[in-house]
């Protein structure tokens, strides 16, 4: 199937292919939308099961991207990079170099940072060979750095928003929420949730990644298979994409699902699929901005972490506008926001245009 015809194509930009045999580099960067600003994401090193699946996953991402910037009032269009490999064992500073030379030679027109599989350090080796990268060390108070914090502070912000939303609480005391993937943004995510007294279940393929969270905020190990029905009352994925689906969505006991796992409907009609069982869904892409939101901000500069916070803090009242509307107009959230995203993103090609 060529790339036009693939069913996650949606009029993307631009979609580059990068080969490096000397450093083993295979990338591609797919640039969804310009219109709001150079197109913003991360980048994902990942063990891709061929070249197509590669290519679909940057397309279904970066089309994600240019929601989440346009739903985060960000001056930034979508876009996201993946890296064919294996992040646990192929990783070598030439590699991430030969990639910031890849993200140069598109000009500007995409901004990497880091993602699943690619962290602070790769980041700073791709920022050798090009400027077009955010997510680096930076001084504390200074916005930027690491994403994963933030993150989970806007998904623990829109956890308190959807709890209020359907639950009528007002607090977290004693809510109970189970975590799939205790990684970067879970870990953080199992932290602000027990600090407030929410009871926290946590899943996750590493062993250890769960007994850290036990010992440091003793959340209960669940176990990975079962996470998702846990008779809890939020749902928190933070692993991968598509975990909504037919099989999980009727055994799924939750009243919530809020996490921070990019593209977590495996389609658009998995969200009817929640509606239906009465499970309130939060869009992926809208709470799951504070780490986009920190990254970029450490892009254009001059913002301080307090900034960054603040506009973190906004992502609560966005959901709850959204929910408010999809109850008021019968339909699903996911529909209420990529409807808002697309108005956002078609207003400003318009003004591009004139
Ligand atoms: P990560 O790789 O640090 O953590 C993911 C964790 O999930 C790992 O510990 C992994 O072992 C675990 N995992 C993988 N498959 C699993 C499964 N089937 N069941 C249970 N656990 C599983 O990634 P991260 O940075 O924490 O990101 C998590 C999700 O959030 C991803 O979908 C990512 O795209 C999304 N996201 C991350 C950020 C960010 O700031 N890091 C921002 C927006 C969205």
């Amino acid at each position: 199937m060529s790339l036009f015809e693939m069913p996650e194509f949606d009029a993307h930009e631009q979609v580059v292919f990068g080969h490096d045999p000397a450093s083993g580099l295979k990338a591609i960067i797919a640039i969804h939308s310009t219109a709001l600003g150079p197109a913003a994401g991360g980048c994902r090193m990942w063990v891709y099961a061929s070249t197509t699946e590669a290519v679909r996953d940057a397309l279904r991402l970066s089309r994600g991207m240019s929601y989440k910037n346009a739903m985060a009032n960000l001056p930034f269009g979508g876009g996201k990079s993946v890296i064919i490999g294996n992040a646990q064992k192929s990783k070598t500073q030439a590699l991430f170099e030969a990639f910031g030379k890849f993200v140069d030679s598109v000009g500007g027109r995409y901004i990497a940072a880091e993602d699943v599989g690619t962290t602070t350090a790769d980041m700073e080796n791709v920022s050798h060979k090009t400027r077009y990268v955010s997510g680096l060390n930076r001084r504390p108070g200074e916005a930027g750095g690491d994403p994963s914090p933030k993150t989970a502070l806007g998904v623990h912000l829109g956890i308190k928003a959807a709890a209020k939303f359907r639950l009528g609480r007002s607090d977290l005391q004693g809510l109970s929420v189970a975590i799939q993937g205790v990684g970067g943004v879970g870990y953080h995510l199992c932290r602000l949730l027990t600090e407030e007294g929410a009871r926290v279940y946590a899943a996750d393929v590493r062993p250890a990644a769960v007994e850290r969270v036990r010992d440091e905020f003793k959340a209960m190990g669940v176990p990975v298979e079962t996470v998702l029905s846990q008779e809890v009352d939020v749902v928190a994925p933070c692993a991968l994409g598509a975990i909504l689906n037919a099989q999980s969505i009727p055994v799924m006991r939750a009243r919530i699902v809020a996490g921070a796992a990019n593209n977590q409907l495996a389609e658009d009609k998995d969200g009817l699929a929640l509606q239906q069982a009465d499970i309130l869904y939060a869009p992926d892409y809208v709470i799951n901005a504070g780490g986009i939101i920190s990254a970029t901000r450490e892009y254009a500069g001059g913002a301080s972490e307090a900034q960054v916070n603040t506009e973190i803090e906004a992502i609560p009242a966005r959901l709850t506008e959204i929910f408010e509307r999809a109850r008021r107009e019968s339909r699903t959230t996911n529909a209420v926001a990529d409807q808002l995203a697309r108005e956002r993103i078609g207003s400003a090609s318009q003004r591009r245009v004139a």
